[in-house]
């Protein structure tokens, strides 16, 4: 049987005392284990998609003759354009929404980048 270490052994060990504040830390104690261990999956998710990223860009660097800076500059010019202009109110909007913030109304998700 699984034990959550509210049992004698474990309050003994760990100096647990069973009160209301003693429980509460204990319930604090497991939360933050499990957002660790949701951050640690995400940086390892982060660190596949980094190296996934990298391999492409070598692939097509190697054939279509471009350079470090052909990529910084393009990525300089993406994130000044980041935000696209609301064909309602003419505001910008954010890309990480397919919607405008001020007025509602729908933008054009263009690319399979801003739809997925
Ligand atoms: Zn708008």
């Amino acid at each position: 049987m699984a034990s959550f270490g509210f049992g004698k052994k474990s309050r003994r060990k760990r100096g647990f005392d069973g009160t209301d504040d003693d429980l509460t830390a204990r319930l604090r104690m497991l939360q933050a284990k499990d957002e660790t261990q949701e951050v640690e999956a995400l940086q390892e998710k982060v660190d596949r998609l980094t190296l996934i990223c990298r391999a492409l860009w070598t692939l097509v660097r190697e054939h279509h003759d471009l350079s470090e800076t052909d990529l910084v500059n393009r990525m300089e010019e993406m994130k000044r354009t980041e935000g696209a202009e609301c064909p309602e109110c003419g505001r910008i909007m954010s890309r990480h929404h397919n919607r405008c913030l001020y007025c509602g109304a729908e933008g054009s998700a263009a690319g399979a980048f801003d739809r997925f």
